[in-house]
């Protein structure tokens, strides 16, 4: 890629599924376990063979906070960052819209920045009925 934010050897792929709006984390296929954010090798059992599989993009609020102070341009306060935890078991630092609590619930949603990739961002499941 050329724009090398987004172009990292161990992050590209991350971004190239964002841009199709999938959530993907790193997935061993030694062991099974998954992670994010990508390294190079498995934490779990240390081996490098890694690689990248489709999350189902749902998850928990593991914690949050509501941000109010203004840090800088495209953050408008107040905004909710939040840790949440994939079904998949790692967890991902992120911002969460919509009214949510820990403990909550919740699915992927995608914030477009062209020309940037979209970044995925974790909003309350409707209940049903
Ligand atoms: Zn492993």
């Amino acid at each position: 890629m050329s724009d090398d934010r987004f172009g990292d050897a161990l992050t590209a792929p991350f971004w190239e599924a964002a841009r199709e709006r999938r959530l993907v984390v790193q997935a061993c296929t030694a062991c099974g376990a998954a992670q994010f954010y990508p390294r190079p090798f498995c934490l779990a059992c240390e081996s490098d063979a890694v690689e990248w599989s489709e999350a189902s993009g749902l998850a928990q609020v593991y914690s949050m906070t509501t941000v109010r102070i203004p840090i800088g341009a495209g953050f408008e306060p107040p905004y909710v960052v939040a840790l949440v935890e994939l079904d998949e078991g790692p967890r991902l630092v992120t911002n969460l819209v919509g009214d949510c609590s820990i403990g909550d619930r919740v699915r992927v949603a995608w914030r477009d920045r062209d020309p940037d990739p979209p970044l995925p961002v974790f909003e309350p499941i409707p209940k049903e009925g």
